[in-house]
């Protein structure tokens, strides 16, 4: 299988100490290499302005190109480069796409940084331009129906805002609820002909394992089965992992395979194996490479030694958050 990855990534480095750090993706790559995964890396070539034009607007993409040097947010540094390795990353969300289609099986688009917080008009939390929603518009070229399923702990606000009117894109996020950047209620659920096609399921604190997969089951699968897309788009953060300070949640390495698995086959029954991983977060290296490392290893039909398998939530935290997200759907899915 395919993965997408270019060593120009190491250059973007907002501040030191900075969370979002080159040494993320040195732990994914020696993960892969300690297990023998994938051999065959992509290089990338950046996204065009006109790609960045399908999601954002041209004031906004002439505003980071022009911005010099400072913060776009209170989190999120811009300096000289930041501009081009921002149009690198979406062009490895796009490659996955277009090989994905290629192949007819997963790939995984190891790009930095990330992009699921920037909107049309808006970056920030670590966010320039959204990789996942331009890799989305790309595979709308050849295709009806893309959905994207983002599991970073905190809510896509940029993709969701993206695509808020689109019928043609299936937005379905998880996340934990009450943090950063304080979108993703269970009642935002699109607008004109997107109603109904954007999915939040919001979660309390600690939530888990039993809480996903109740999540997944109950919500996410049967959504995606009834939308039938012609490929799937993985918004993956390993931010809600339990080892991951940056949130509360608490998911274990075996959640995260548990959902991959669903994907993976979900992506094999509905629609010729298109799936496409695109990193988003998560900023503890161990787990981050064991939950990559994992996912890559299961797309080669291979199983690796979990050390993270502590399952913190097995009674289903969550359960409450999860009904009123599926009494808020049942109006617009079999659920
Ligand atoms: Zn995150």
């Amino acid at each position: 299988m395919a993965i997408i990855y270019h060593p120009e990534y190491a250059t973007h480095i907002q501040f030191r100490h900075h969370p979002e750090s080159p040494e993320r993706l040195e732990y994914i790559l020696k993960k892969i290499a300690t297990l023998k995964l994938s051999q065959e890396i992509i290089k990338p070539e950046p996204a065009t302005e006109d790609d960045l034009l399908t999601v954002h607007t041209e004031k906004y993409v002439d505003f980071i190109k022009n911005f010099g040097t400072g913060y776009l947010d209170g989190d999120t540094y811009i300096r000289e480069g930041t501009y081009e390795i921002a149009l690198l990353a979406a062009g490895g969300a796009m490659r996955g796409v277009q090989e994905s289609f290629l192949r007819n099986e997963p790939v995984f688009s190891i790009v930095r940084p990330p992009g699921h917080h920037a909107g049309p008009k808006h970056g920030g939390g670590f966010c320039y331009f959204n990789n996942a929603a331009v890799a989305a518009k790309n595979a709308l070229k050849r295709s009806e129906r893309v959905a994207i399923v983002d599991i970073d702990a905190h809510h896509g606000n940029g993709t969701q805002e993206i695509f808020y009117d689109s019928r043609d894109v299936l937005y379905v996020s998880l996340h934990e609820w009450g943090i950063f950047p304080g979108t993703g209620n269970y009642t935002e659920v699109g607008r004109g002909k997107g109603e109904g096609y954007n999915v939040n399921i919001p979660l309390p604190p600690h939530s888990g394992d039993s809480t996903y997969e109740e999540a997944f089951d109950a919500i996410v699968m049967p959504v995606l089965s009834q939308f039938m897309p012609n490929i799937v788009l993985v918004s993956i953060g390993v931010d809600a992992h339990y080892k991951d300070v940056m949130t509360r949640l608490e998911l274990s390495s075996k959640g995260y395979m548990s959902i991959a698995k669903k994907l993976l086959d979900f992506s094999e029954e509905y629609c010729h194996g298109r799936l496409v991983y695109v990193l988003e977060g998560g900023y503890n290296g161990l787990a981050l490479s064991e939950v990559t490392g994992g996912i890559i290893a299961m797309f080669e039909g291979r199983k690796i030694d979990i050390q993270y398998d502590n399952v913190k939530d097995k009674n289903l935290r969550g359960k409450e958050y999860i009904d009123k997200s599926k009494n808020e759907l049942f109006k617009y899915w079999k659920l």
